[in-house]
């Protein structure tokens, strides 16, 4: 019978729900558990796919198309297996299911409402997962803080899987911050004793507390939280600050984090966790023998969060190369009014960041310009591949007028334009080329030799692709093809072969690299900034 987790959150946002629930997942995987992790949002879009990246991060998106929230590329990067359309749901998607079934006349006679419908609907979408997935484990990160008015349906949910199921198959583990007052030089449990009273007004007794802490929890302190909280004192777990999110499985290990939950669930274990290819990837990562510069350049900068993997992916790659990866986040429009060879000064490599709109692209272009005739490293992902064919188009091809339909929609060249299946779609929400497609590699390619097989399957997300009638204009002037949708034909990759190492891709690499498989793309994107910086 499947086991399930609770996560919540109490005190403030931002506490890192997504990485302790990642890092517990990781911990009973290694003990050979078969785990998941399912996300759910208290807002009304039906998915994020409909946000701006200044408003919820980036918008992570699975391999059957689902668009996300970014906290699952978080348990995808620490468990190695993919997640899917289950794995994320919204209050919106979760009434829109209601509402459709109302409609079909599924409550015929019956007033529709929050409790039992609404919460009905969440309890089927949690046990879901788990009949689909087989799995001994299903872990459920509750978005929001608990007292939030939004996420009260998913809590009485929670409460009530906890009475059909019995606490020992329904955990409630709850995450606080204990803040430290400097003035008192004191770390202060009233926070969290409130945000306990909250979960227990909903029906609901934590099993575990996590607690997020700046300084070491004395074992009084741990003591007087569980008496005032109503935990026993072992499931009182320190979670104090990490340099890296990839040091939170040891030190939940540490804690005892996977034992206690284990020994609720009442589920038995002989192993230890596996975690030496962790310990590796750590090492690698904390002892670096080089350092490269890399510029992101982007629109969304002020927020990081918008290009989430992107950074974590230079992670994974920079350990691989046991070289740390700087990214310098560059605003796309600030290249517009600036002398480039400035603000691209040091940089051993460029990436050109994915994003939609018009806002931002001609700095972007300016910048594939200047690394592409400097022989800089240069990466692109979608948007930014778009870019590199637009900038090719204008400045090698001198096609007048060369652009994305997407910015000038009456261009007299249109390199990019919108894809054909595109054309008569007007809904904005799930609707864009998303989700898991093969890509054909030529030999010889960069493409090819960093991934070492000819057939690779990448991940989407975008309305508009190079457009076929340009491309053996582009072929003949030094610009290739090295990956094609075989199914569609559509361009996928294209690479200049006389540069040191330009490389654009239409799908999203960053969106498949994690700690046990780098991606190779960005492996050898950061390879080649380190050759460029040892050869200059
Ligand atoms: N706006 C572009 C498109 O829709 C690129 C999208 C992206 O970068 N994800 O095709």
């Amino acid at each position: 019978m499947t086991k399930y987790v609770f996560v919540t959150g109490g005190v403030t946002s931002s506490l890192g729900k997504g990485i302790i629930a990642a890092s517990l997942a990781k911990l009973l995987q290694e003990r050979n558990f078969k785990v998941t992790i399912q996300k759910l949002d208290p807002y009304i879009n039906v998915d994020p796919g409909t946000l701006n990246p200044y408003e919820h991060g980036e918008c992570y998106v699975t391999d059957d198309g689902a668009e996300t929230d970014l906290d699952l590329g978080h348990y995808e990067r620490f468990l190695n297996t993919p997640t899917s359309q289950e794995n994320n749901i919204t209050t919106g998607r979760i009434y829109q299911t209601v509402i459709n079934k109302e409609r079909e006349g599924a409550y015929l006679g019956k007033t529709v409402q929050v409790i039992p419908h609404i919460t009905d609907e969440i309890k089927r979408r949690v046990q879901l997962l788990a009949e689909n997935g087989d799995y001994d484990i299903v872990l459920t990160e509750i978005g929001g803080t608990v007292g939030d008015i939004e996420s009260l349906p998913y809590l009485e949910a929670m409460r009530q899987m906890r009475q059909e199921l019995g606490a020992e198959n329904c955990l409630s583990v709850h995450l606080t911050l204990i803040p430290y007052l400097s003035a008192a030089k004191e770390l202060k449990t009233k926070p969290t004793q409130h945000s306990v009273k909250e979960l227990l007004q909903a029906g609901i007794q934590p099993d575990i507390l996590v607690c997020r802490t700046e300084h070491p929890l004395t074992k009084d302190i741990k003591k007087k939280l569980a008496l005032f909280c109503n935990v026993d004192s072992k499931s009182v777990i320190e979670a104090i600050d990490a340099s890296t999110i990839y040091d939170v499985p040891l030190l939940m290990l540490k804690e005892k984090l996977d034992v206690r939950v284990l020994k609720k669930l009442k589920l038995k274990t002989s192993n230890k966790p596996d975690l030496s290819a962790w310990k590796e990837f750590l090492g690698r990562l904390k002892n670096p023998t080089h350092e490269v510069k890399i510029g992101l350049i982007g629109k969304y900068n002020e927020l990081p969060d918008a290009y989430k993997s992107i950074y974590e992916s230079f992670i994974h790659a920079g350990a691989e190369n046991e070289c740390t990866v700087k990214v310098v986040p560059i605003h796309s429009e600030l290249l517009e009014v600036s002398e480039i060879s400035e603000k691209l000064k040091g940089l051993d490599g460029i990436l050109v960041a994915p994003g939609f709109g018009e806002r931002g692209i001609a700095g972007k272009i300016k910048a594939v310009s200047y690394v592409r005739e400097q022989g800089i490293p240069f990466f692109g992902i979608c948007l930014g591949m778009q870019c590199a064919v637009v900038e090719y188009a204008r400045s090698v091809l001198k096609l007048k007028g060369a652009a994305s339909t997407e910015v000038k929609p009456n261009s007299k060249n249109p390199v990019i334009d919108l894809m054909a299946d595109q054309k008569d779609i007007s809904k904005k929400g799930g609707t864009m080329r998303l989700g898991s497609y093969k890509c054909q590699l030529s030999k010889g390619s960069i493409a090819y030799k960093a991934y070492g097989k000819q057939e690779i399957t990448e991940r989407h997300r975008h309305r508009y692709e190079f457009h076929n009638d340009y491309r053996k204009a582009f072929k003949n002037s030094g610009m290739v093809v090295t990956g094609i949708n075989p199914d569609r034909d559509l361009v996928e990759i294209v690479e200049i072969p006389e540069h040191p190492f330009f490389l654009a891709v239409q799908f999203h690499p960053e969106l498949k690299s994690t700690v046990e498989k780098p991606h190779p793309l960005f492996v050898a994107f950061v390879k080649a900034a380190l050759n460029h910086k040892l050869s200059s």
